[in-house]
């Protein structure tokens, strides 16, 4: 039960993993691939789904809390100044939340390829994204060069 707790460190030392068991997302432990195992076996299924499942259920509380708090503030200041500060701290707010919402929906989009074995392939090339990418970021939808090209692309058109 300690998992839940360890959820606001997460994403400790995503870089630098040589062999050694340093990436933990949500206090999991990395996936020990047996020798031999294939590729997204149902083991790594398992285990990403896990992963998946209690990082949505964070990313949902998130958004409730949210959600509570905005009702509670709502309109309990009357000086101007203070009005100023709660809409700025509503719309940060709201932008946390709509982050919150879209991840949300990745997760569900990654939870349906596992349902459907589509899980872990890079969208854009088809190779395998990797264990070690998924484990630090889960939702992942493309390998490490074409997500590297598609920042080079992105840079270009800015
Ligand atoms: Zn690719």
């Amino acid at each position: 039960m300690s998992v839940e707790k360890k959820a606001s460190s997460k994403k400790t030392e995503r870089k630098g993993v040589a062999g050694k068991t340093a990436t933990t997302f949500f206090g999991f432990e990395p996936y020990r691939s047996k020798r031999g195992e294939e590729y997204m076996s149902p083991g790594q299924v398992e285990h990403f789904r896990n992963i998946l499942l209690s990082w949505r259920r964070e990313l949902m509380e998130e958004v409730d809390r949210t959600v509570t708090h905005l009702q509670d503030d709502a309109g309990t200041f009357a000086d101007p100044n203070d009005r100023a500060t709660q809409e700025e701290e509503f719309a940060l707010e709201l932008r946390t939340r709509d982050r919150e919402r879209k991840l949300i929906k990745k997760i569900a989009e990654s939870l349906r390829q596992l349902g459907t074995g589509d899980y872990g392939y890079c969208e854009a090339c088809g190779v395998e994204i990797g264990i070690q990418r998924l484990e630090a970021r889960p939702t992942a939808t493309l390998c490490i060069d074409c997500k590297t090209l598609d920042e080079i692309k992105e840079k270009q058109m800015v």
